[in-house]
Order: C-alpha cells, then sequence, then structure tokens
C-alpha cells in the first residue's frame, strides 16, 4: 500500500531528501552534499544514491512509495519534467531529470522550481493552511517567490512565473541585477543588498556593531540581523530600509493579485520582527486600501523542510 512520497530538496551546497507521509509528516530525512562542480552526471549518481539510502536506512520499499518530487534552484519544465537551467549549479541544462529517475526506480516523479515546492508546502502543511490565494516569498541571495490562486500552483505559459525578484523599481537605472538589467527587486533588497548597505554605513564612518561581529571582516546579513537585535541603531536602520523596499516591490504584487496571505521565508526572514514589522508598515501606507487591509504578512512556519515537503506534494499539484 502507498504511505510515503520522497521530496528531494536540490541546493547549491547540498541535496536534502525525505521520506513524507501523507499528512505532510517527514518520516525519515537526510542531507547529502550536492558536489556541484562535478557536473550533472556526478550529481545525477549522488541522487540516485541518496534515493537508494533513504529506502534503504528507513527500510521502504518503492511499493509503499507513490512519487518522487524533486525542487530545484533555476528554471524547469515540469510538465516535462526537464530541468532547463540552475544558475547555481553549472552543467544541469536540459536534463531529462524525471525520466533519469523514473526509468530506475520505476515510480512517477515530477520537478518544479525551489521556491514553488515551498509555497506547496506551507499552503498545505504550514503558514498558508487554509488558504486560496497567497504568495509565499524567500529572501536570500535572491528573492524568489511561488503563487497560489483559487487553490492552484501558478506556473504560466512558459514555467517561468514567480520572478518576483525581477520585479522593475526603477525607469532605467538603479543597481545591476544577477539577470542583467538594472533596478530589479532582488537588486535593491536581499542577502547581498544587505552587505551592500552594510558596507557603506561604515565607509561613511558610521560605527556598527556587525563590524565587530564580522572577525574575519566578512559582514553577512545575518551578523547585522544580530547587531539590530543587540540594539545598534545603524543595524536597525538597516532592516528599516530593507523592510521599506520589500513592502514597496510587494505592494505591486498585492496590488495585482489581492492575497490573503505572503508568507516570508529564506534565511534573510530569519530576522524576525525587525523585517516583518517595516514591511507591514510600508504596505499599509503604500498599497491599495482593500487589498492592503485583507492581506497577512507571516514568517514561513516549515522554515527549511519546506522544500522537501513541498516537492513530495508535486505529483498531486
Ligand atoms: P540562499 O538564497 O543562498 O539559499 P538562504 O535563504 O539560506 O540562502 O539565506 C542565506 C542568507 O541568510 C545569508 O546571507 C545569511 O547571512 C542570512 N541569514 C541567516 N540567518 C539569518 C538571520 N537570523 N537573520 C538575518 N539573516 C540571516
Amino acid at each position: 500500500m502507498k504511505k510515503y512520497r520522497i521530496g528531494v530538496d536540490i541546493g547549491g551546497t547540498n541535496i536534502k531528501i525525505a521520506l513524507v507521509d501523507f499528512d505532510g509528516k517527514i518520516a525519515y530525512s537526510n542531507t547529502t552534499p550536492t558536489r556541484a562542480e562535478m557536473g550533472y552526471e556526478a550529481g545525477v549518481n549522488n541522487i540516485k544514491q541518496a534515493i537508494k539510502d533513504i529506502m534503504n536506512e528507513s527500510a521502504t520499499d518503492a511499493k509503499s512509495i507513490e512519487a518522487i518530487g524533486f525542487g530545484l534552484p533555476g528554471q524547469i519544465d515540469y510538465k516535462e519534467g526537464v530541468v532547463k537551467n540552475l544558475p547555481n549549479i553549472p552543467g544541469w541544462v536540459n536534463v531529462p531529470l524525471a525520466k533519469i529517475i523514473e526509468d530506475e526506480f520505476k515510480i512517477p516523479t515530477k520537478l518544479d522550481n525551489d521556491v514553488r515546492c515551498a509555497a506547496l508546502g506551507e499552503l498545505n502543511f504550514g503558514a498558508g493552511k487554509g488558504c486560496d490565494n497567497l504568495i509565499c516569498i524567500t529572501i536570500g541571495t535572491g528573492i524568489g517567490s511561488g503563487i497560489i490562486l483559487n487553490g492552484k500552483l501558478i506556473r504560466g505559459a512558459s514555467n517561468a512565473a514567480g520572478e518576483i525578484g525581477h520585479i522593475k523599481m526603477s525607469m532605467n537605472e538603479g543597481p545591476l541585477c544577477g539577470c542583467g538589467d538594472y533596478g530589479c527587486f532582488e537588486a535593491y533588497a536581499s542577502g547581498p543588498a544587505i552587505v551592500t548597505m552594510a558596507k557603506e554605513y561604515i565607509s561613511g564612518g558610521k560605527s556598527a556593531k556587525y563590524k565587530e561581529m564580522a572577525q574575519d571582516g566578512a559582514i553577512t546579513p545575518y551578523f547585522v540581523a544580530q547587531a539590530a537585535l543587540a540594539g545598534d541603531a545603524v543595524s536597525i536602520q538597516i532592516f528599516k530600509q530593507m523592510g521599506k523596499i520589500i513592502g514597496v516591490g510587494l505592494s505591486s504584487v498585492i496590488n495585482l493579485l489581492n492575497p490573503e496571505k505572503v508568507i516570508i521565508g529564506g534565511g534573510v526572514a530569519d530576522a524576525g520582527e525587525i523585517l516583518l514589522e517595516p514591511i507591514r508598515q510600508t504596505i499599509k501606507d503604500r498599497a491599495m486600501p482593500i487589498q492592503a487591509n485583507t492581506v497577512k504578512i507571516v514568517p514561513a512556519q516549515l522554515a527549511n523542510t519546506a522544500g522537501v515537503i513541498g516537492a513530495s506534494l508535486l505529483v498531486n499539484s
């Protein structure tokens, strides 16, 4: 009898894999290094081994597994089960991963973008339970999103919907974005943007606690958040400013889609209320009243398990 699904969350550093039951509970999980530098063939073998290991270690046979789902950090053709391209994992171009895994394990396999998987996880078993319309965003190295409308995940005409980080925040100027354009949302507000702002304050002559915390000189958003929580005025100001920018970007999306909730996850969101509060305030000030009065801005609940739990749900989504 089918009791489980396998969810796999592929990141630039680690592959997370979990055996997930039909109530969204993780029965068994593992992590293994991605070793992106070894190319996609070694990566595929690595993934196959991780699936074999989790089945062996949990004493689960293929008959009890309904499906395998993968969340990957890039552009994925969900219908064809093909990885189109992963910006941070070189060599993964047009890889028919679903077929490779189905041929090996004879278990139905689906792939999608990792943030969309996180949105599915949060919708079904996390902060989005009971919602029909939500946006799940992750703030880390970049800003990504998964959009649920009328209970359904939105993929778009060519599986590329949800690129919230590339909303244009200026006409034809602003910081250069990784996508090649200028003035994108994620070029203004993301982990690297926090670091840029933090360095500007120091070179402008301000003393800031995060500089002392980063003993080897590598300032990270984590240190800026810790300094803010310890009452450092410059760090509090940086998070206020970041929250304001994120609130402006989100106001456009909230006006457009009228969601019940915006769920905020990703490493930078672990800063908590020092980031969420200025986001809420800005949305109140800048989004249209009906949409602003409806939407709730909440932290993600599933933390780093949203990806594997969501990936396990792809077969029915
Ligand atoms: P990626 O986008 O690379 O997957 P993550 O979503 O894991 O990254 O986010 C990593 C970023 O989150 C790093 O820049 C790190 O400094 C930052 N970070 C981690 N914990 C916190 C925290 N508690 N507060 C603020 N930033 C944090």
